[in-house]
């Protein structure tokens, strides 16, 4: 007869493997509380509007670093105590710690101008905690919520772009109230109206004269004045909310429409009937220079900052680029331990500890000595 251990009534059935995914789902409820309270403080009490808009991204970003463990939102990870954490009471991270956390230990990528925003967010929330400006006490200008609502509206397009794409499967939970946040959000474009209207005769002058906007993606508005930086790497940066972000004019390779594309992993050609998928090695099939055998280097390659585990890179222009992440790198760097040639790579040490394609059987190989 099998004998049972009598339970002990005090002892709680071991916390630690399931407790990450209820947290999450605390974390993101309060997120979105925080959300919801921001919009309708928005036209009357925008300081509260700043602050609560702010906690919301905040808890996001923490709620995709407590997947990977609830430590990691702890300003020290290594004084965790899960009693502690538990009962709220611990000292948590930053969000320049946790965007640095994200990317190195999550291996998501932020881009300058993603990082910039998430930071002036933080800074426009602190001086409204600490000296709250004579604008926001009284009754708040036009101006004054023109400004918020280009912030906000920057700042959530950078984060619904993630919980749409790549964390929506953590997130699919709360879509619904996530897509009520970001049609809720779409009222604010209202308050960009006058500033588009100041801004529209300027505009239509130039497309005139032969310049190209698209619609911001962030506001709305046909306002985002589109640049080539190199090809086919294009720039859109809005004049009404000031997002930039950058995208790929290429050629579908069924039917050579010329297609806009934000990201590879999801761009399909414009054209109606054709409309087939171009993925990155379409782009990098078009974009990789041929193999010259008296080239000692190559010219595709994998790229660190983002981990891709495809090659994603190859020279354009002057520069390196990455499909996948966007990333401009001025150089290529080797591995030391398996040779390997990449972008945003740190050479220093990677004879022993490899690079993120490597380091597996690199680490094997030192371990075994
Ligand atoms: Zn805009
Ligand atoms: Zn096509
Ligand atoms: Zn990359
Ligand atoms: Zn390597």
């Amino acid at each position: 007869m099998a004998s049972h251990k009598p339970k002990s009534p005090h002892k709680a059935p071991n916390p630690v493997k399931n407790e990450p995914k209820q947290f999450f789902d605390l974390i993101v409820g309060n997120a979105i509380d925080f959300f919801d309270t921001s919009i309708k403080d928005f036209e009357k009490r925008p300081k509260y509007s700043v602050i609560n808009f702010c906690s919301g991204l905040e808890l996001i970003l923490k709620a995709r670093l407590l997947l990977e463990h609830w430590s990691m939102i702890l300003k020290s990870p290594d004084k965790a105590d899960l009693i502690k954490f538990q009962s709220g009471d611990f000292l948590s991270v930053t969000v320049v710690e946790i965007i640095d956390r994200l990317t190195k230990i999550c291996n998501e990528t932020f881009s300058p101008d993603e990082t910039k925003c998430f930071g002036r967010l933080r800074d426009h929330r602190n001086k409204m905690v600490h000296f709250c400006h004579d604008a926001y006490s009284k009754k708040p200008d036009h101006k004054l919520l023109e400004e918020i609502a280009a912030e906000q509206c920057m700042a959530w397009c950078y984060l619904h772009r993630r919980l749409k794409g790549d964390w929506s499967k953590h997130f699919q939970k709360h879509r619904q109230a996530i897509e009520g946040i970001n049609e809720a959000l779409h009222a604010h474009r209202v308050f960009l109206n006058t500033k588009y209207s100041t801004l529209k005769p300027e505009i239509d002058k130039e497309i005139s004269v032969g310049s190209e906007y698209r619609t911001c993606f962030a506001c709305g508005f046909p306002s985002a004045r589109v640049s080539e930086i190199q090809e086919p790497v294009h720039e859109a940066e809005c004049r009404v909310c000031g997002t930039r972000g950058s995208f790929l004019r290429v050629a579908c390779p069924t039917c050579s429409k010329l297609s806009d594309i934000d990201d590879v992993g999801s761009g399909s050609c414009e054209d109606e009937t054709c409309g087939v998928e171009i993925t990155l090695d379409d782009v990098m099939q078009e974009y990789v220079p041929p193999y010259d055998p008296k080239d000692e280097n190559p010219a595709s390659y994998y790229c660190a900052a983002c981990e891709h585990p495809e090659q994603s890179a190859t020279i354009l222009g002057d520069r390196y680029f990455c499909f996948w992440c966007h990333e401009w790198f001025d150089c290529t760097e080797q591995c030391g331990f398996c040779g390997e040639h990449l972008v945003g790579f740190d050479p220093d040490e990677s004879g022993f500890t490899g690079c993120f394609m490597c380091c597996i059987a690199a680490r094997e190989h030192f371990d075994k000595d």
